[in-house]
């Protein structure tokens, strides 16, 4: 397996912002997986596996690991009965066809969800009112010192979290599936995506929620709409014009711009409305936000 150098992590991510990576291996089997893995432990490098990286902001002077992009088998998707089987690496998008034309559903809230099976229980991604806790059997974990299988409740999944530890790669995904007509899968898909258009940017280099939703209500986006930020922006980012917990690329973005919005995003809706917003995008090299004073 080739091990590429100084491969700009900005090519990896969907807000298309962040410097070269150490070292990036893009593994097609497990054999190759544990290899890349043993590789990274010689090295001793930390690993950053990437999906489509669509909740990544990496720094724009590199990311000082060893990146892993799973593909080939690892990207692979199988109807099992009424279970899907999915690489750690296969995307929503494909997972949700092979489930709609199997006549499987339970997976539509993940249609307007860019991200793979493994970024998605890394993340517990969700959307309208479901989330990947709900879907998942099991999941193959790999590291270093071997593999495992979990349970949704061994994975630790809560709100946009797991337990999963640096180094723990998500190999394979079991999704438990219910028989569901592909007609009225795709008329699902067909709303949600619509409703997702209507209130959110979908053309545009974003890397989805900038801060989770704090309890209360009151959404991140309606948050910091009230602070007056939608269409604030520093650089070549922007809060966008349409849904304030995303950050558009609007051209020339670095990823300090992204983290300079938010560190002022953080600061006016708790001096403004007394709420303390927390991070939700994943940081790759860069420091933690400021903790606000
Ligand atoms: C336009 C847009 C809309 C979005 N809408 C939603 C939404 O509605 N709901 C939602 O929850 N999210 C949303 N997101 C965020 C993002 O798509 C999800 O978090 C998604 O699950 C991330 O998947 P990914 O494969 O791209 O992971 P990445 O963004 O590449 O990585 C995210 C984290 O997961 C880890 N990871 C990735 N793959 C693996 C693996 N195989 N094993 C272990 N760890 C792994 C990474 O190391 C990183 O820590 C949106 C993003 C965009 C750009």
């Amino acid at each position: 397996m080739d091990i590429e150098r100084g491969v700009p992590v900005a090519k990896l991510t969907t807000i298309g912002t962040g410097g070269p990576a150490k070292a990036l291996a893009r593994p097609r089997t497990a054999g190759e997986l544990s290899e890349a893995l043993r590789y990274a432990r010689e090295e001793a490098l930390q690993v950053l596996v990437v999906g489509l990286g669509s909740n990544v902001l990496a720094a724009d002077d590199g990311v000082d690991a060893l990146v892993l992009r799973l593909e080939g088998e690892l990207a692979g998707v199988e109807v099992r009965d009424d279970a899907l089987a999915a690489g750690g690496g296969a995307t929503n998008a494909v997972c949700l066809h092979r489930a709609r034309d199997a006549g499987l559903g339970g997976l539509e809230f993940a249609c307007a969800i860019p991200g793979t099976a493994g970024g998605g229980v890394f993340m517990n991604a969700g959307a309208y009112g479901h989330d990947c806790s709900d879907v998942i059997a099991r999941a193959l974990v790999v590291s270093a010192e071997g593999k495992q299988w979990r349970t949704a409740e061994e994975l630790g999944l809560e709100y946009r979290r797991s337990a999963l530890l640096p180094g723990e790669v998500v190999a394979q995904v079991e999704f438990r599936l219910e028989a569901r007509a592909p007609d009225e899968i795709k008329a699902t898909v067909a709303d949600l995506v619509a409703r997702r258009k209507d209130t959110q940017p979908t053309n545009k280099r974003t890397f989805g929620s900038v801060f989770k939703n704090p309890p209360g209500g009151l959404g991140a986006g309606r948050t910091l709409e009230l602070c007056g930020l939608k269409g604030h922006r520093i650089g070549g980012a922007l809060i966008s014009p349409k849904h304030a917990n995303f950050i558009e690329n609007a051209g020339g973005a670095t990823s300090a711009d992204c983290v300079a919005l938010m560190v002022e995003a953080r600061r006016r809706a708790r001096d403004q409305l007394g709420v303390e917003l927390e991070r939700e995008v994943v940081f790759a090299g860069l420091p933690e936000l400021p903790p606000l004073t």
